[in-house]
This record gives C-alpha cells, sequence and structure tokens, in this order.
C-alpha cells in the first residue's frame, strides 16, 4: 500500500534531474557526493563541471588533489572532495567500478546510505537508502518515535525501509522516498492537504507531526579561536597546507599563530570574524605584516608568490579574510 502509493506519485512529481538520465555509477556517486552537503541547485552545477572536465572515474584518478579540490572550492566539506578524489584512484587501481554494496562499501567516504544509491540506481542492487528524508518520511506515516540518531533506530528504520523496497525497481523506490521527502513531507509545512499518505498517516492522524522523526539531544557547538597573520615579504606570502587529523585538511592557510612577539609586529586587519562549520564556530583575527627579512617560520609554511594564490585551494574563511588585505 505505502510503496504502490508512493510510486504513484512519484511518476507524476518525481524530479527530473541530469543523474537520473544515467546508470553510470560514477556519474550517480559523483551526484550523490556533491549532494550530501549541498543543495540540488548548486550542487548540479559542480556536478556538471566535473563530468565535463572529468568524464570517467579514470579521468578523475588521474588528476591531482589540489586539483580536484580547486573544483571543489565553494561547495565546503572538503574532506568529501578529498574522499572522492582517494576513491577515484581505489576503482583506477581496482580496474572498475564495484558492483556488490559491500564493495562500493570500501570506497573511501562511501557509507550505507551512498552505496545503497549507488547500488541500486546504477546496478539494481535490491538496497533501500535511509537518510534525513527516510526516516522524516517513515516516521511520522508509521508513527515511530524511536530516536533517529540511536543504534536502535537506525536498525529499526533500516529494516523498514528494506522491508518496503520492491525488489524488482529499488531504483524508482529510493529516488520516490529522496523526492517525496524533498517535495511532499518536507521537515517544516508538509503538504498534508495534498498527501496521498494522508489515509494511513499515524503522525497527522495523531498531530504529531512537527514532533517527528525523534533525535535524542544535540550534540554541543564547540568556540575554537584562530589567529592569522598574512606575512608579505617581497610579493610573496607564508602559507603552509594543512595538515591531517584537523578541520580543513589539505587545505592552504597563512601563518596561524599564538606567537605574541609576531603578532605584536602585525596589523589587525578584522577582529572576531565568525564562521560556522558543522560542530564548531570559529572565530578569527586577522593580521597583516609587511617585512623585507622573511622571518623564521616553521618548516611546513612555504612562501608562495602572491599572484599565484588563486591556484591554491583555501578555506572559505581564509578567502573572507585576504579580502581584506591592503
Ligand atoms: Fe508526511 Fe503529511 Fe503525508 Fe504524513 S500526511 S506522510 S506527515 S506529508
Amino acid at each position: 500500500m505505502f510503496t504502490t502509493i508512493l510510486l504513484d506519485w512519484y511518476a507524476l512529481n518525481g524530479r527530473d534531474l541530469p543523474w537520473r538520465h544515467t546508470t553510470d555509477p560514477y556519474a550517480i556517486w559523483l551526484s550523490e557526493i556533491i549532494l550530501q552537503q549541498t543543495r540540488i541547485q548548486q550542487g548540479m552545477d559542480y556536478w556538471f563541471r566535473f563530468m565535463k572536465r572529468w568524464p570517467q572515474v579514470e579521468d578523475l584518478a588521474a588528476a591531482t588533489e589540489d586539483e580536484v579540490l580547486r573544483e571543489w572550492q565553494g561547495l565546503g566539506y572538503y574532506s568529501r572532495a578529498r574522499n572522492l578524489y582517494t576513491a577515484a584512484r581505489q576503482i583506477a587501481v581496482r580496474g572498475g567500478f564495484p558492483t556488490t554494496i559491500e564493495e562500493i562499501k570500501k570506497l573511501k567516504g562511501v557509507g550505507d546510505y551512498t552505496a545503497a544509491a549507488i547500488g541500486s540506481i546504477a546496478f539494481g542492487l535490491p538496497a533501500a537508502v535511509v537518510d534525513g528524508n527516510v526516516y522524516r518520511v517513515l516516521s511520522r506515516h508509521y508513527g515511530i518515535d524511536t530516536p533517529i540518531n540511536t543504534t536502535q533506530g537506525k536498525k529499526l528504520f533500516t529494516e523498514l525501509a528494506q522491508s518496503l523496497l520492491p525488489i524488482d525497481k529499488p531504483a524508482l523506490f529510493n529516488q520516490a522516498m529522496m523526492d517525496f521527502g524533498a517535495i511532499q513531507c518536507t521537515p517544516t509545512s508538509p503538504k498534508c492537504v495534498i498527501c496521498p499518505l494522508q489515509e494511513t498517516c499515524d503522525a497527522l492522524r495523531t498531530g504529531r507531526i512537527d514532533l517527528l522523526p525523534l533525535k535524542e539531544k544535540k550534540l554541543t557547538i564547540q568556540t575554537r579561536r584562530l589567529t592569522y597573520i598574512y606575512i608579505r615579504c617581497k610579493g610573496k606570502a607564508a602559507f603552509r597546507r594543512r595538515p591531517a587529523g584537523d578541520i580543513w585538511q589539505g587545505l592552504w592557510e597563512p601563518v596561524l599563530t599564538e606567537d605574541t612577539a609576531l603578532i605584536s609586529q602585525a596589523r589587525l586587519l578584522r577582529k572576531d570574524v565568525k564562521h560556522i562549520l558543522t560542530h564548531r564556530i570559529l572565530l578569527a583575527d586577522f593580521y597583516f605584516f609587511e617585512t623585507d627579512t622573511p622571518p623564521t617560520l616553521p618548516d611546513e609554511y612555504i612562501w608562495v608568490e602572491e599572484s599565484d594564490l588563486d591556484q591554491y585551494a583555501l578555506p572559505r574563511l581564509i578567502e573572507i579574510l585576504l579580502k581584506s588585505l591592503p
């Protein structure tokens, strides 16, 4: 019943998206990674750009990480781009895209959701996707108040989605769930009045639409302070590539320091510039220091021609700060 109504709804209301006209696993995978934290409209531009520049996964594997990060610039959550690149190389090494859910999940950055999306759409594998849309639609329709961010909740919703998936139409079902959650059963103001599932929807009947899906309390947001000094020396600036194990891995930044002697020689350009990441708030002070004698800096810094800076992949915050340079 639920599945039939959902598929009928999708036949009339499904979104026409470029990656739905292909079963190329690379094209589908790319769309899924881009759309993980990006709106469709913005993501589509990037998808077209990537597909044009690197039409096959082997082309992407043959690029450099910097080229990929640079093309990704503006999309944020750069770990996605790094994982994409690593996975492209994994695929090139193994000689083709994996064709089972277990093998697809071995690709860097590919979890249950993305593996099910690629597997069902590209290879017709009967694996149900479970993401925010699916949690919302199922928790409301079936009136389930198990928190979705618990192991128990994940298991329950995955099993339910899997039991609803028609074995012969996994791609259609998964795409229908995604679209139904995105268009019809939206987080706020779902269109219950014109919903084909209204007669069987538990949340509508019991007035719990705003209460479902349920989540256990949120993670705390940490605030982190950063002090940057842009050091200019004869048309060059000191930059380093950010190390692994922290935010912005692999991107470039000016001198990040707590060195008060160095800071005291510099001119303050911006103070307390606020930048919000997923689980933290960054507050950045930005200083400028011009000299003819390069100061001694830790080894990881290199001197970059300022005119070449646009060749480097920079975090969005650094791009904002650089705009205030004299
Ligand atoms: Fe979602 Fe409303 Fe439809 Fe229930 S009736 S499935 S809450 S849109």
